[in-house]
């Protein structure tokens, strides 16, 4: 293999790349990136991946989620505390279940850039570029919105840091206290089905908290209650602008995205020996690889080699998103290469991105295939005596209709009510605890 460098992906073959039209405006761009401070710390990616590696070991939960796409129309604390509470709330009903610690990443403050399935879009007699995040153009289709912008790298960087800025706020100075868990329902949520669900278990972790204040063991002495541990993630996809936020750590001299705690590579970009997997493989943060229905169990195996070469537990995460019908043909498969070979990996299952159809209209997912992913996700683990170490999601806090069925039965002529999201569907708030609800059964058994 070649000897990396933080642009030795520039002399490799790339997908999905955007076409500025001014290379050296891009490049200013990407030189004043170069100088701004880092969004995240070595230490605190060193902490995930410590995290992960008992994920790896099966002593531990991961919970991945947040938008499809941040947008820069939405950014507001509103949404961004809403999203919060119902992560929140999502990893205090998996962590009471499975009796084990939930490591929390959110899909945000970084999660902007878009790998699409086509360069172009039409509609009707007009052909514009695909709308490939905010980070490179806009959503609207208009010729000038759709030019890709190197501006919107910047916009991007100083929103992932504000945003930043409030989760850790949020994490570190009391929002995210134990004591806080009946503060956390949403008032749509309190109305329904897991609204009552969540209460019951929020009124008995309340009453475990008034016994060990009555024993001396308070939220003002144990971090642990006061206080939670949040980690951001995103697709590592625009390269330039990844480059530019990779920095040398000054404690161990290794190289880091500084963009973000964990970064993955997407399903559409993870050809060995391709852009993406090059730049990967030399920073030492996290990693997330997408696998798809196409990844064979030798191609997996090649990537492994060239993410994890030293077989270091925490490092790699292998995101499964085959789609509910054929995750059962492909995930036996992968497993058991992987374990043959004895590599250190978290499994988890990404229950969104193959089980995407069109419903009156919109990209929809349906509740029922989401869940039943999940279960097979399960099921599969069991049988071949592996960790399901995690579910990779993406969800809001706000009461949007995106993913059809779910409790409140969402139908496909409902879903043009509170349709937001500019890419993917995600599971609204009410959903997304109820996904909750059912991986906690499933971590039970
Ligand atoms: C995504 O996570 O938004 C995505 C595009 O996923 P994938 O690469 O798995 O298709
Ligand atoms: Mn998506």
């Amino acid at each position: 293999m070649t000897k990396w460098s933080p642009n030795s992906w520039r002399s490799m073959p790339i997908q999905q790349v955007p076409a500025y039209p001014d290379a050296a405006a891009l490049a200013e761009t990407e030189a004043r990136l170069a100088s701004f401070p880092p969004l995240v710390f070595a230490g605190e990616a060193r902490k995930l991946k410590k995290q992960l590696a008992a994920v790896a070991n099966g002593e531990a939960f991961l919970l991945q989620g947040g938008d499809c796409a941040e947008s820069f129309l939405e950014h507001g604390a509103d949404n961004i505390r809403d999203f919060f509470r119902v992560f929140l709330q999502m990893s205090v009903v998996l962590t009471f279940a499975g009796a084990q610690p939930v490591v929390k990443v959110g899909r945000i403050a970084g999660q902007f850039a878009k790998p699409r399935s086509a360069d172009n879009e039409t509609k009707g007699d007009v052909t514009l570029p695909s709308y490939r995040g905010d980070i490179i153009n806009g959503p609207a289709f208009d010729e000038k919105s759709r030019i890709p912008d190197p501006a919107r790298q910047e916009m991007a960087y100083r929103q992932s840091a504000a945003t930043l800025n409030l989760l850790r706020a949020f994490a570190q100075g009391g929002y995210a206290s134990l004591e806080n868990v009946q503060r956390w329902m949403l008032g749509f949520v309190s109305n329904s089905p897991q609204g009552e669900r969540y209460e019951a278990l929020a009124n008995r972790i309340t009453e475990t908290m008034d016994f060990m204040r009555a024993v001396g063991i308070t939220s003002e002495t144990n971090y642990a209650l006061r206080e939670t541990d949040f980690y951001t993630s995103h697709e590592a996809l625009l390269l330039g602008y990844e480059q530019a936020l990779t920095r040398i750590d000054s404690t161990s001299g290794d190289w880091y995205a500084t963009s973000g705690h964990m970064i993955w590579i997407g399903d559409r970009t993870r050809q060995l020996d391709h852009a993406h997997v090059e730049y990967c493989r030399g920073v030492k943060n996290p990693l997330g690889l997408k696998c798809g229905p196409s990844i064979t169990p030798d191609n997996l195996l090649k990537l492994i080699d060239a993410l994890n070469p030293e077989n270091e537990a925490g490092r790699l995460t292998l995101i499964a998103r085959f789609g509910h019908d054929k995750v059962g043909d492909h995930l036996p498969k992968l497993i058991r290469a992987v374990e043959k070979e004895g590599r250190k990996v978290v499994w988890s299952c990404d229950p969104m991105h193959g089980n995407t159809i069109t419903a009156a209209g919109y990209k929809t997912r349906p509740f029922d295939r989401i869940l039943s992913e999940v279960q097979s996700f399960f099921d599969i683990h069991r049988s071949e005596g592996t960790h399901p170490g995690g579910i990779h999601v993406e969800m809001t806090g706000n009461n949007v209709t995106e993913c059809t069925g779910g409790a409140r039965a969402i139908t496909a002529e409902e879903l043009q009510d509170r349709y937001h999201t500019h890419c993917d569907p995600r599971l609204n708030a009410d959903q997304a605890i109820e996904l909750a609800f059912l991986v906690s059964e499933l971590l039970r058994k």
